[in-house]
């Protein structure tokens, strides 16, 4: 039989590479689309300062990020920056009611939920084919501050990273692995493993450690404490950008395929916690391993990603067993079929988003 002599490696690399690029610039969103979520964030924080006169509504997740995709939902935050605030409780009820009285939009307030939140969403019409949907909590300042870091991440360098975050979301939502309320990962998990991907298991790096990197001057522990938690991180960016340069040049494709490998093959899920602060770290030495008088603690930690600053907090706790194996099984199959390096790059991505 015919047998098809298959594209020498670095040629499919450099044509994945391009197609990943054209592909990624599609999805983007438009300047419109950025334009009405901003006004809509406005017209919210005009109206939530009728109640909190000294209160901000800030953008975080995607919008915020850089890894945001074509009609992505908002997340936004209220701040409220006055000692006799009313709780979180209280002020969903109201800016529910107020919400429902003044604006368009459909009102879900969910006052009662584990982190109190407002949902608001809009039908999708002419010029917003897509509506919006949109979820507002309330003093959630950790989500502002690893939305940050993941914003400064990205900025390093752009071209690779936010090609390879963005196909990430795309692909996984295309293969229905991203819904941590059926038991597989949420963006913000995804976003993680390309992180740790990229500054610790990469030799040469692509990313410095940010939280690792000495600050330029001295920092009190103080200044850097959030509930509790150190949120320090190098974040002047210009300055970055002038002193960091990686000396891994793959291109994105070739970063692409080795991440598949990786976590298809390579990561030990059942010892090993992904820690963009501190590298590989061990279940056993934070406590996550399973154990079996515990039921529920093993359950909750079959896949283990430690949020950058919330240290104790497991980001996939959401993963159960038979989500963790879907995951793993399409980290294999998308890991195969790049391997096969068809003569056409363009069939291998559609072939992974299917
Ligand atoms: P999408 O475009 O798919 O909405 P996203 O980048 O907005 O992706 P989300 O998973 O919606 O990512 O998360 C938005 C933000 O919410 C994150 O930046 C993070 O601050 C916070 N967040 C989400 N999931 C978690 C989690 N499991 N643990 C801690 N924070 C989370
Ligand atoms: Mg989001």
């Amino acid at each position: 039989p015919h047998r098809r002599p298959m594209v020498s490696k670095q040629r499919f690399a450099a044509d994945l590479s391009r197609c990943l690029y054209d592909f990624v610039v599609q999805l983007l969103p438009t300047p419109e689309e950025l334009a009405i979520k901003e006004d809509v964030r406005k017209l919210l924080e005009r109206l939530i300062r009728t109640i909190e006169p000294e209160s901000r509504l800030l953008s975080f997740g995607s919008t915020a990020n850089g890894f945001s995709l074509r009609n992505s939902d908002m997340d936004l935050c209220c701040l409220i920056d006055s000692e006799d605030r009313l709780s979180a409780t209280a002020l969903v009820n109201m800016l529910g009611d107020l919400f429902a009285r003044e604006t368009k939009f459909h009102i879900k307030p969910l006052p009662h939920a584990r982190i109190p939140i407002v949902k608001l969403s809009l039908d999708p019409k002419p010029g917003l084919p897509f509506g919006i949907a949109c979820d507002i909590g309330f003093e959630n300042r950790l989500a502002l501050e690893n939305t940050r870091l993941l914003m400064c991440y990205a900025m390093i360098d752009p071209a690779r990273v936010r090609t390879m975050v963005l196909f990430l979301k795309v692909w996984c939502k295309r293969r229905k692995i991203n819904s941590p309320y059926k038991g597989t990962l949420s963006s913000y998990g995804y976003v993680l493993l390309v992180i740790y991907f990229l500054v610790h298991v990469k030799n040469p790096p692509v990313l410095p450690n940010l939280q690792q990197m000495p600050p330029l001057r001295p920092i009190s522990p103080e200044e850097t404490n959030l509930n509790g938690h150190n949120v320090w991180f190098f974040d002047d960016i210009n300055l970055l950008r002038e002193r960091w340069q990686s000396s891994n040049i793959e291109s994105v494709a070739e970063l692409l395929m080795d991440f598949f490998r990786f976590y298809a093959r390579e990561f030990l899920y059942n010892v090993s916690v992904v820690s963009i602060r501190a590298g590989l770290l061990t279940k056993e030495s934070k406590g996550w391993d399973n154990d079996p008088d515990r039921g529920t603690a093993r359950e909750r930690n079959r896949l283990c990603i430690e949020d950058p600053f919330e240290t104790d907090f497991n980001v996939s706790r959401c993963v159960t067993r038979d989500g963790l194996f879907t995951i793993r099984g399409e980290f294999m199959r998308a890991s195969k079929i790049l391997s096969t390096r068809p003569e056409r790059a363009i069939v291998a991505l559609a072939q992974l988003c299917e």
